[in-house]
């Protein structure tokens, strides 16, 4: 199927004609009568031999309540809302692509489409609504809300997905109109620059709770931490791809391990959430080789979160020739499914693997793996082995009800670096997460920042609490489940700072969540919100670290 009738189709299924009104009135009667969706629609199948979305089912329940002939029903919205995934960890994420442009990278994988920003092929799906908007950033964030609302979706925290090649490589001033631009339609068009916005946006319907852009290790160096501060941006993406120079070398990353190992410690020093892209079969690669790989992910880097991409052969990239020539070859999915199935468990409990493909149709796939629904797989696989995988992902309560009293407070603590880390999480009888926050000590030898906030002080890098729809600041108003957790959380993170002799505590707090952080004793630094913490005089080795802070940090 051509681009053009992917987006035509795309299009159509957008837009409710009065046969599929017809059908979702009478599926939605089932469903309110008990049956379940998907058995629902396909009970009405369409003229065309195909089934309502539910996209559609949702868009045809809000036309039918404004009619006034359905009674509101937040049971059966809740039924048929599509992917309810997509906000259960209480954040909705907004995906916006920059246009197109050249990468400094020559990695020989990456695939080239003049159409579209470096790396992206035109008909991704988060990919193609970019396309459609003309790379707009106002006009993708504006739809999106405005999609999100219409099958009924929270929109009230926004975490902004910014992709597109090499952010770092764009000049600062697309770079900051594009952002502003973003934060403008989340802020419903008010006028202004940046820093006017950011400021809208603290008491804005649709709050931004976190901005993430992408980029590459050779790009990140002091300027760039106070750059993307400045922009807003509290994570950072990069692909590391491989943690062995001979593999980068021969796939022309163009960087090496050790140029990843200083931008990860430079980003976590900065307070940055990190996540790291890691690609198996690379050219050069066997799946034992990556599965060595994998293991030293967990040394010096200790991702906060990691997207597993194996490589796919495809036509508009280097190593198609590579192939053709017969120097490469990609794992069958079987191979794939069984090397993912053996690292899986490996993963730290701090880290979240938040995919293990990357999201390209299939049919763009030359030769090798072309499933899509790898994870599922892969699941399946681990489930016949009778082990699981531990990862943030896998242990997220996914929005059901908890009591306060029954969760256990857990400090995970791990070293990185000159840095010590603390994953502090609330965590149920049976394993799963209710919610967590990052602490970062850092360490004498841990990178310089030139962040004046920071002198000194242990860095909140993350707090997290999981819940459907919670509204920005609902934990005053009672959403009973997550009473006090983020102010607990914060909480135990200034003791442990306290204990450990920091005397300041800075926290990366997205634009949207900065009043949340205020409201609880933090005040506004330059590029950080931060809190004195005082310091109690019982000695541990701990305290030495902070007192250093204090009197300067030795070089
Ligand atoms: S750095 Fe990223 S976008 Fe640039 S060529 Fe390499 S893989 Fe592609
Ligand atoms: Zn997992």
């Amino acid at each position: 199927m051509s681009l053009s009738e992917r987006q035509q189709r795309w299009q159509t299924r957008k837009t409710l004609t009065p046969e599929k009104r017809a059908a979702a009135r009478l599926a939605l009667e089932q469903i309110r009568a008990g049956m379940e969706v998907m058995r629902a629609l396909r009970s009405h199948p369409l003229a065309d031999g195909g089934v309502l979305s539910k996209s559609a089912l949702v868009a045809a329940y809000h036309e039918l309540l404004a009619a006034g002939e359905l009674a509101e029903d937040g049971e059966l919205l809740q039924k048929i809302r599509m992917k309810p995934m997509r906000t259960l960890s209480g954040v909705t994420t907004v995906t916006v692509l920059t246009k197109p442009y050249p990468c400094p990278g020559k990695c020989i994988f990456c695939p080239t489409d003049v159409r579209m920003p470096k790396s992206y092929l035109p008909d991704e799906p988060g990919a193609m609504r970019g396309l459609e908007h003309h790379f707009d950033p106002y006009a993708q964030v504006a739809s999106r809300i405005t999609a999100l609302e219409a099958v009924g979706h929270p929109t009230d925290k926004i975490e902004l997905l910014i992709l597109g090649g090499t952010w770092s490589a764009y000049r600062r001033d697309y770079q900051e109109w594009f952002v502003r631009r973003c934060f403008e339609a989340l802020n419903g068009g008010a006028e202004g620059n940046l820093s006017e916005q950011q400021a809208i946006n603290e008491t804005a319907a649709h709050r931004n709770v976190g901005l993430v852009i992408e980029t590459r290790p050779d790009e990140i160096d002091r300027k760039e931490l106070a750059w993307l501060r400045r922009l807003g941006v509290t994570k950072v993406q990069m692909g590391a791809q491989s943690l062995d120079d001979r593999i980068l070398a021969m796939n022309q990353r163009g960087h090496t391990v050790e140029r990843t190992r200083q931008a990860v410690a430079l980003l976590r020093a900065a307070g940055f959430k990190v996540v790291l892209h890691w690609m198996p079969n690379l050219h050069g690669a066997t799946p034992q080789s990556d599965r060595e790989d994998f293991s030293r992910l967990w040394n010096d880097f200790c991702p906060d979160e990691l997207k597993i991409y194996p490589n796919q052969l495809l036509a508009n990239a280097e190593l198609y020739e590579v192939w053709q020539r017969g120097e490469f070859r990609p794992y069958t999915t079987e191979e794939l499914v069984e090397l993912i199935a053996d690292i899986k468990p490996g993963v730290p409990r701090y880290c979240r693997i938040n995919r293990v493909i990357r999201d390209i149709p299939s049919t763009n796939v030359v030769e090798g793996n072309k499933r899509t629904s790898l994870r599922q797989d892969v699941l399946v696989e681990l489930t016949r082995r009778g082990v699981r995988c531990q990862c943030v992902r896998c242990r997220e309560v996914r929005g059901a009800t908890i009591a306060p009293e029954v969760l256990r407070l857990d400090d995970l603590v791990y070293p990185v670096g000159a840095a010590e880390e603390h994953f502090i999480s609330f965590v149920t009888p049976d394993d799963r997460l209710a919610g967590f926050l990052r602490l970062s000590l850092p360490g004498a030898d841990s990178p310089e920042t030139g962040l004046a906030d920071l002198q000194g002080a242990a860095l909140i890098r993350e707090v997290h609490v999981y819940g459907q729809a919670l509204a920005v600041g609902a934990e005053s108003a009672g959403a009973a489940q997550h009473i006090g957790l983020g102010t607990r959380l914060l909480a135990q993170a200034e003791e442990i700072a306290r204990a450990h002799g920091f005397q300041k505590l800075a926290v990366i707090a997205a634009v949207g969540t900065r009043r949340y952080y205020l409201q609880r004793g933090f005040e506004r630094g330059e590029l950080y919100l931060v809190k004195q913490v005082a310091v109690r005089f019982t000695f541990c080795m701990g305290n030495l670290r902070g007192l250093r802070g204090k009197f300067g940090r030795p070089k």
